[in-house]
């Protein structure tokens, strides 16, 4: 069996150094200091090295290959699972300076862009083409295209436009060989076999390193209204949605829900005036498209009075300004305000068909209080697709066997009812153990087989999904 050296983060940064004119390598001063992101994990390499070119991503991933080198994959660091975590011995492999928009085709309504572009970045771009991505995360800022490819995020629009993976159209990626995997096809329609691009799609990491890609975009409906409104439960809200998903001078663009404790606790935090709601109800953010935005505030408040008794709805206010609207989504968008107070809240990220979803909340908050007498939770999410992510209120340093009794809280009947245990956010390293136990046993043997053809050496993030 071949040995090799074990390199410090400075030697591996001086190794790297020099080893193609198109990578840039930061070595352990460079990166003192640095923010971390969303784990602060993510740079206990200590090294990174981000490639301008697909060609200087490959010869770094050859060069790892032939020096037994483990390599992270990082986009924005917005990651919620710790699926960029690093460990010393290893390199990040960055997107950072993959940053170019490459070409907008306004009449397709596609964009060829490199990994490392954010959402928001993209946004910018296509704006001024009248044209915007069909995929919104209230992480815009910092997440990558290239991320988001690697956990196929969803957020608000999924109900409508599905999540990355119906947004992707071609992709590139340089494979744990060093070779490139090119399949920028830029048709909806290619039936030419199987779609092997999929496995990076979701992928982690895992597979290999997403250079870039071809996106479906689609036209800005800029003209908005935003509203709150008390609704008792998630079948009420589904109502108001499906009503205004039907209404033939109105779009859909957002059906976002806070239970209770999230909404009291975060308006207080806030100062956000909560009066105009009838009672501790639940509150549902809606927000519409229309032809100006006086006609759709003026549907949207028809509808909305139209519903009033028939989804009995519990008080509702309709954003008047700018402002109101950024304070409204504010409320739903800065959501990890909870960790003010529980810095070790266990958070999770189901999915489950919209129709259980009162009665998995109600048998949710009936097993926490089994735990634990008066075991609460922070509740909310992308209702109109069944996405709910849960964060449990418990103070202080959690013991492991709770944590455990808590995941199995969350995680009861999800499976079952046809949900996901991760719906958006990935598996990573934190959301492990619910991929071994909730994931069909011939799947993950499935995964196990590419994992070892693509890389043998377990090279590629190791340690995530349960590579
Ligand atoms: C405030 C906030 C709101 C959020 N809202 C949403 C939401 O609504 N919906 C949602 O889906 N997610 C959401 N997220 C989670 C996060 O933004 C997404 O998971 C996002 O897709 C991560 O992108 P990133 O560029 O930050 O990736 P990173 O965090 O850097 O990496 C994430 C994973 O992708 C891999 N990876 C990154 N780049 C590449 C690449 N080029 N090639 C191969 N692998 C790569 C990494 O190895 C890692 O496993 C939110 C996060 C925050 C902090």
């Amino acid at each position: 069996m071949a040995s090799y050296p074990t390199y410090s983060p400075l030697d591996l940064a001086r190794v790297l150094d020099g080893l193609h004119p198109d990578l840039r390598i930061l070595g352990p001063e460079a990166l003192a200091g640095r923010h971390p992101g969303e784990d602060r994990a993510n740079l206990t390499a200590g090294v990174i090295a981000q490639p301008a070119s697909t060609e200087a991503a490959a010869a770094l991933i050859a060069w790892c290959r032939a020096n037994h080198v483990a390599i992270v994959p990082q986009g924005g660091l917005s990651g919620l699972v710790g699926g960029g975590v690093s460990r010393a011995g290893e390199v990040i492999l960055s997107s950072a300076r993959l940053s170019r928009v490459v070409a907008i085709h306004p009449e397709e309504e596609t964009v060829e862009v490199e990994a490392g572009v954010t959402l928001e970045a993209l946004q910018a771009a296509l704006a001024p083409h009248g044209l915007t991505t069909g995929i919104d995360l209230g992480s815009r800022g910092s997440a990558t295209i290239g991320g988001m490819v690697s956990t196929n995020a969803g957020g608000i629009l999924a109900f409508r436009n599905g999540v990355m993976r119906h947004q992707i159209l071609g992709l590139e990626a340089v494979l744990p060989s060093g070779e490139v995997f090119s399949d920028m096809t830029r048709v909806v329609k290619v039936s030419a076999g199987p779609d092997i691009k999929q496995i990076f799609i979701g992928g982690e990491g895992t597979f290999g390193f997403v250079t870039r890609v071809v996106m479906k975009v689609e036209p800005i409906r800029p003209h908005r209204a935003v509203a709150l409104v008390g609704v008792a439960n998630a079948a009420r809200a589904l109502e108001v949605a499906a009503r205004l998903r039907r209404h033939p001078a109105l779009l859909l663009e957002a059906a976002e829900m806070m239970w209770p404790r999230y909404m009291r606790d975060h308006a207080a935090l806030k100062s956000f005036d909560l009066s105009w709601r009838d009672g501790d109800t639940a509150v549902l953010l809606i927000e519409v498209s229309g032809s100006s935005a006086e006609a759709a505030t003026a549907l949207l408040e028809e509808e909305l009075a139209d519903l009033w008794e028939e989804a009995d709805l519990k008080g509702g206010i309709v954003a008047q300004s700018f402002d109101q609207t950024r304070r409204f989504w504010d409320l739903r968008e800065d959501s990890g305000f909870y960790f003010a107070a529980f810095p070790d809240a266990p958070s999770f990220d189901v999915s489950m068909p919209p129709s259980a979803l009162d009665a998995y909340v109600t048998g949710l908050f009936d097993r926490l209080s089994v735990i634990r007498s008066g075991l609460d939770a922070y509740v909310y999410g992308h209702i109109a697709d069944g996405n709910l992510h849960i964060a449990i209120a418990a103070p202080g340093h959690l013991h492991p066997d709770l944590k455990t009794q808590i995941e199995t809280a969350v995680y009861a009947g999800i499976t079952a009812s046809g949900g996901s245990f991760s719906a958006e956010h990935g598996v990573g390293l934190d959301k492990r153990s619910a991929y071994l136990a909730h994931v069909d046993p011939v799947k993950q043997a499935l995964a196990r087989q590419i994992k070892a053809v693509l890389d043998p050496d377990m090279l590629f993030n190791p340690g995530k999904v349960p590579f």
